[in-house]
C-alpha cells in the first residue's frame, strides 16, 4: 500500500496562496481584484503606520480602523511594529517588534494573530529561534524558489515567486512534474509595484485572470494553507499503515493507491 499526501482541503490536488506587504493604500485596489476572482490573500501589517492617534498620520497606509473590513476574508499578518530588521535588535525591542503588532492587529482583525513576513526578508537562525520561542506559526521570506513545494519548516517560507513572475509560472505548475505531491503556488509582492512607477497592474490581473476560477485549485490564506499542512503531517499511523488516526479538527485527504481517502476529522479511518 502506497500512501501519499496528494491533497489539500475538499480534495484539491493544487493550492495558491497570495502574501503582500506593508498595507499601502494600493491593497485597496488589490483587495477588490482577489475578491474579484475569489483569490485569497494575506496581508502583512505594520501597526507602527497605519495612522492611528498616538502616532503622526501616514496618509499612504491604510488606515487601523478600516483594515477589519477590507481584509475581511483575507488573512491580517504580522510585519513588525516598525518595519524592523530584525536580526539587528536586542531582546526587547524583538518582543516589541512581534508582540505589539500581534497585538494591535489582534485587536482590530478579532482573532488570533499567527504569521508573519519578514521586513525586507532579512533573518537569520537567531530570528527563527526567538519566533519560535514567541509561538509565531510562520514566517514569508523573499527568497523566491520558483517552484510549488511546501516548506519544511514554516518559519523559513520561501515563496514561489515574486508576482512580476508568476503568470510564467502557470505552465510550470500545471506541467506533470508537479503533479505528484501536494503543489503550492505562493506568490508574494507589494501592492504598490503596481502604481507607483507606472501603471503595471496588468500585471497582477493577468496572473489572476489565467489561475482563478479552477475546480483543482484550493484559494486560501497562508495560515490556512499551514493548518492544513499540520493537520496532513500530524496525523497518527499504525506500524502497518493499515490505520490511521486524525487528531485535528481538519479533513485531510490521502493518496491511498491512486485511490483518494478522506481521513476524518478526529475520526480512526482503515485503510484496508
Ligand atoms: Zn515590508
Amino acid at each position: 500500500m502506497i500512501i501519499t499526501p496528494k491533497y489539500f482541503k475538499d480534495k484539491l490536488p493544487k493550492a495558491l496562496t497570495m502574501s503582500y506587504d506593508d498595507g499601502p493604500y494600493e491593497d485597496y485596489r488589490l483587495v477588490e481584484l482577489f475578491n474579484k476572482y475569489k483569490i485569497k490573500g494575506t496581508f502583512h501589517l505594520n501597526s507602527r503606520y497605519m495612522d492611528r492617534d498616538d502616532y503622526p498620520p501616514q496618509p499612504e497606509k491604510i488606515k487601523m480602523t478600516d483594515a477589519k473590513k477590507l481584509y475581511e476574508g483575507h488573512e491580517i499578518s504580522v510585519h513588525t511594529v516598525n518595519h524592523a530588521d530584525l536580526r539587528d535588535v536586542n531582546n526587547l525591542r524583538f518582543l516589541h517588534e512581534v508582540l505589539d503588532d500581534k497585538k494591535a492587529l489582534e485587536d482590530i482583525a478579532g482573532y488570533p494573530v499567527r504569521g508573519m513576513s519578514y521586513p525586507y526578508g532579512y533573518y537569520n537562525d537567531e530570528v527563527v529561534q526567538r519566533l519560535r520561542y514567541l509561538d509565531m506559526e510562520y514566517a514569508r521570506t523573499t527568497k523566491s524558489h520558483k517552484s510549488f513545494y511546501l516548506p519544511d519548516d514554516f518559519l523559513v517560507w520561501h515563496p514561489t515567486c515574486h508576482h512580476n513572475d508568476a503568470t510564467d509560472l502557470i505552465s510550470a505548475f500545471d506541467s506533470p512534474r508537479w503533479n505528484m505531491g501536494m503543489n503550492l503556488f505562493y506568490v508574494w509582492g507589494h501592492s504598490y509595484e503596481f502604481e507607483r512607477w507606472g501603471d503595471k497592474w496588468y500585471i497582477i490581473e493577468e496572473f489572476c485572470k489565467r489561475i482563478s476560477g479552477r475546480e483543482d485549485i484550493w484559494y486560501a490564506t497562508n495560515i490556512e494553507i499551514k493548518d492544513y499542512v499540520d493537520a496532513v503531517r500530524n496525523l497518527k499511523f499504525t506500524v502497518d499503515t493499515s490505520m490511521v488516526y486524525n487528531p485535528s479538527c481538519t479533513d485531510v485527504w490521502l493518496d491511498v493507491d491512486r485511490e483518494p481517502v478522506k481521513v476524518a476529522a478526529g475520526q480512526l479511518t482503515k485503510l484496508k
